[in-house]
């Protein structure tokens, strides 16, 4: 008798484990699709920038933090992200690796054959996946902290093409002078930690799980040219003392989960990279949902991210603060002439 009591029992506990794990999909799937849609930001058009012309500067935005300047002779890649692990992949922590067809196209696609330097912002997965693989199909070196010189180390780059920066010092690459200034990462893992944070102390081999590319120190990126100073940050950190005395005239600036660190944090950050360095052009990233295959741009899940509301607080602190400043959504694969001023035509 209490057998059979028992197994009623088992039976019950369960049919309701049963339903709980069938409703918990269910909530899952809905928060994972409760996407917001990227045509409802409202942003000035793009078509405010002038069109790129030879020898001008330009920038193109190819997902998340990763960008290519070029100036007609030299070429300078912000990030090194085109492999696109999978949710699940995140999630589970499944072996991932560089995606080489994709990397081939893409270095053709964009005409990277004048690559100088790769700069990842840190060492993160989602902006320092493939710089080792782009690093072999080219000449360039790859610029960064010690923990991103064992990234390249690990895909087998030369040693002359890795260059582990004095933060503060000036690198030369053609006319481009880049700074690498030390930076907080933004404080959005748990309890306000960076994730996956710690340094990359031995040669990164692939496949490895995305929790490998530890953040190893993340940096503001000061890319001065004769035609213009542009401001990187790949992460909503900032250093109020680092960008004290920085003047630019372009910032372009991670907004990934800036919505979770609170409206009061990115008046702050907006102010320190925004109003305090005189810059006329904000250019916001790292917005889209770095799952999605490359060149796919889509927003995170809102419960991952709510761009809408960043977007709106972004509105309203150029309201406050920097009304003269031109607030740009970049296009995807789209050069863009980033700079006001034009250089001289050469004779
Ligand atoms: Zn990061």
């Amino acid at each position: 008798m209490d057998f059979e009591r028992a197994r009623q029992y088992a039976t019950r506990i369960g049919v309701a484990a049963a339903l709980s794990a069938v409703l918990l999909a269910i909530v899952l799937t809905f928060l994972i699709n409760d996407r917001p849609d990227i045509g409802a930001v409202e942003w000035l058009p793009v078509d405010d920038i002038a069109e790129p012309a030879p020898g001008v500067v330009t920038m193109t935005w190819l997902g998340v933090g990763t960008l290519l300047f070029d100036d007609g002779d030299t070429q300078i890649l912000v990030d090194g992200f085109v492999s696109r692990p999978s949710l699940a992949d995140i999630v589970f922590r499944r072996p991932v690796t560089n995606d080489i067809p994709l990397i081939n196209r893409v270095l053709l696609d964009y005409d990277m054959e004048r690559l100088a330097a790769i700069i990842p912002a840190h060492s993160h997965f989602d902006h320092a996946m493939d710089i080792g693989a782009i690093a072999n199909r080219s000449s360039a070196s790859i610029m960064g902290s010690e923990s991103t010189a064992n990234i390249a180390r690990g895909s087998g780059v030369p040693e002359d093409q890795v260059l582990v920066a004095e933060p503060g010092t000036e690198y030369a690459f053609g006319e481009f002078r880049v700074t690498l200034l030390n930076s907080p990462h933004a404080p959005i893992g748990w309890r306000g930690a960076t994730p996956f944070s710690g340094t990359i102390d031995a040669p990164l081999e692939l496949p490895a799980s995305v929790g490998e590319w530890r953040e190893g120190g993340s940096f503001s990126i000061v890319i001065a040219h004769p035609q213009g100073t542009a401001l990187v940050h790949g992460s909503a950190g900032f250093s109020q003392e680092a960008l004290e005395r920085l003047q630019a005239d372009v910032v372009i600036k991670s907004v990934a989960q800036l919505n979770s660190l609170g409206r009061n944090y990115a008046e702050r950050y907006w102010q320190a990279l925004v109003t305090g360095t005189g810059v006329y052009r904000v250019l916001p990233i790292h917005f889209d949902d770095l799952t999605a295959p490359f060149g796919e741009i889509r927003l995170p899940p809102r419960i991952v991210d709510d761009f809408p509301q960043t977007a709106g607080w972004l509105r309203e602190f150029r309201q406050t603060w920097d009304q003269d400043v031109n607030l740009i959504m970049p296009t995807f694969g789209e050069p863009l002439a980033i700079y006001l001023v034009s250089p001289a035509p050469s004779s």
